[in-house]
């Protein structure tokens, strides 16, 4: 089985009725993205930052992350590279900004809602970001993003930097996408609105799913409820695909559930453009999803909306598609 995900590795993900699938990897440092070229991927489909701000005793400078960028933007050949910008909070802490200790940090100052407390952390990230869209395909998003205010705070600010840079004279590429995470139930809800603003959704599932089962996504005791094959998680991503659909958007996940390969033919039958996932995932779900024809996978698509429970739906999924036994 190895060696025939190895024959897969330099090709396209076209399923067997003709549709492009972009799978792409999870990227948080340069080894991880030698990884990426090593399996094929087709790019990044989410760069971490974090790692420039992990373990260091102060900011990274906007020259020393324009540095950074470039390496990943020019190393991946034209191919696409969303980076994300500073995600830190909930789970991840930062020894240079220090948070404030609260009692839920998952609900709290996290991603982006620190970016624009902070805007001396997040300005210099963009700029250097900006500079580094030459030498590649670059694309932009904010982590957490949960209402329409926020989205176009950020975007403001990428927009000031945009024009102080041109109007410096330094070169940018004007093809530069600009989208967000899918996290937060209230953005779900509110995806048709939020289309016409973005170029492009990104469904971060390991949230997604805790905030939709109100369960801590690190908490053993609740991690029965974290279930992505539940119907409600599907219900939420069709939503979501549908509303970006309809406004010519395009939709990925970089969540964990996009390299599961139980969960692979749904979000295809639904639509999803593009799975993000660790590099070693890769081929594997490539190979799939070339096997697979998305107008056959409709009727299961139906019924995993329509069950009652996630083991349900699996037990679906495993008997549409044998193979994944
Ligand atoms: C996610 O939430 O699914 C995601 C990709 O972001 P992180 O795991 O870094 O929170
Ligand atoms: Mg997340």
């Amino acid at each position: 089985e190895q060696e025939a995900w190895g024959a897969v590795r330099n090709q396209q993900t076209i399923s067997a009725d003709g549709r492009h699938f972009e799978v792409a990897a999870n990227v948080g440092t340069l080894a991880d993205m030698e990884d990426a070229r090593k399996n094929g991927a087709e790019g990044i489909g989410l760069l971490r930052t974090e790692f420039l701000y992990m373990n260091q005793s102060r900011l990274p400078s906007e020259e020393e992350q324009f540095r950074a960028y470039k390496q990943f933007v020019a190393g991946m050949n034209e191919k696409r590279v969303v980076a994300r910008t500073l995600d830190v909070g909930g789970d991840k802490r930062l020894g240079m900004v220090p948070l404030p200790s609260e009692a839920n940090p998952y609900l709290g100052f996290r991603a982006i809602r620190i970016g624009l407390a902070r805007p001396e952390i997040l300005r210099p990230q963009l700029r250097a970001l900006l500079r580094a869209s030459v030498y590649g395909r670059l694309a932009i998003m904010f982590p957490m993003v949960a209402t329409l205010e926020e989205f176009h705070q950020a975007r403001a600010i990428l927009e000031e930097e945009r024009a102080q840079l041109s109007s410096a004279g330094i070169p940018l590429a004007q093809n530069v996408e600009l989208g967000m995470m899918l996290e937060i139930p209230a953005v779900a809800m509110m995806a048709d609105i939020f289309a016409t603003e973005v170029d492009f959704f990104s469904i971060g599932s390991n949230d997604l799913i805790q905030y939709l089962f109100a369960a801590d996504r690190g908490n053993p005791r609740v991690a029965y409820l974290y279930q992505e094959l539940h119907p409600a998680v599907l219900r939420t991503v069709k939503r979501v695909i549908d509303a970006a659909h309809a406004e010519g958007k395009w939709v990925g996940m970089c969540g964990e559930m996009a390299g599961n390969p139980l969960a692979a033919p749904l979000l295809m039958g639904m639509g999803l453009d593009e799975f993000s996932m660790n590099s070693n995932q890769i081929l594997q779900i490539r190979s799939l999803i070339k096997k697979m024809n998305t107008r056959q996978l409709q009727p299961l698509v139906h019924r995993a909306l329509n069950a009652q429970s996630a083991p349900e739906v699996a037990e679906l999924v495993r008997t549409a598609i044998p193979e994944l036994n």
